[in-house]
């Protein structure tokens, strides 16, 4: 059992056990007080008192949507456009065609944003996997 050893202002020495239910910290993003369960924090064995700092849901929620809203914007038009002429130029012209004809298109500039996130997989998919269609 470890506790904290705190002097109070009349001098007296206060001891307070750790427990799994009086440790806290804030969030970072929004400043709110967590509790915190330091075994869970030390489980993966790297746990650090002075480093962790531990997001609370709401942030850790709105970290990912941030991160895979920014994600969602990079895939522009002009990027799919990019990328489906190179794969041409490296003769995957025939799979960039059939791609055009699954997608019911003629041109990239067909596409609705909706598609191009899926499009530019099945694009990088064609690289990667040497076209072997
Ligand atoms: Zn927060």
């Amino acid at each position: 059992m470890f506790y904290l050893k705190a002097k109070l202002a009349n001098g007296k020495v206060n001891k307070t056990d750790i427990t799994d239910e009086n440790v806290f910290t804030r969030c970072p993003d929004c400043g709110r007080e967590l509790p915190i369960d330091l075994v869970e924090v030390f489980s993966d064995g790297e746990g650090d008192l002075f480093s962790t700092s531990i997001v609370c849901s709401t942030c850790t929620k709105k970290r990912a949507e941030k991160s895979s809203h920014t994600v969602g914007i990079k895939i522009t038009i002009d990027g799919i456009a990019l990328l489906s002429d190179t794969l041409c130029q490296a003769s995957y012209g025939e799979q960039v065609y059939d791609l055009f004809n699954e997608y019911e298109i003629e041109a990239i500039q067909e596409l609705v944003p909706e598609q191009y996130e899926s499009f530019a997989d099945a694009l990088k998919a064609l690289a990667t996997e040497g076209g072997s269609l």
